[in-house]
């Protein structure tokens, strides 16, 4: 189990971050400043837009530190 504080997640969508990896272009928190916010903890709110629009602004990190996967549907 990950109990990692580096993974976030919201009702459809699970975002990790792997400190190790970012180089700090800071493109995630210029972008999209709700979601990836450098002066708060936790720094990832997935409250703060759209699941669509996180992915797209994920799939835009330089170096591969963010991720994300779609969480499993709970069985039925
Ligand atoms: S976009 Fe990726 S590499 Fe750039 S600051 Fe964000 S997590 Fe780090």
């Amino acid at each position: 189990m990950e109990t990692d504080a580096n993974v976030f997640s919201n009702n459809e969508i699970t975002v990790t971050f792997e400190p190790c990896l970012c180089i700090h272009a800071g493109k995630c928190a210029q972008e999209l400043s709700e979601v990836f916010r450098t002066s708060v903890i936790p720094w990832i709110n997935l409250e703060g837009s759209e699941t669509a629009r996180v992915i797209q602004q994920i799939k835009r990190c330089p170096s591969g530190a963010l991720k994300f996967h779609y969480n499993k549907k709970e069985a039925v």
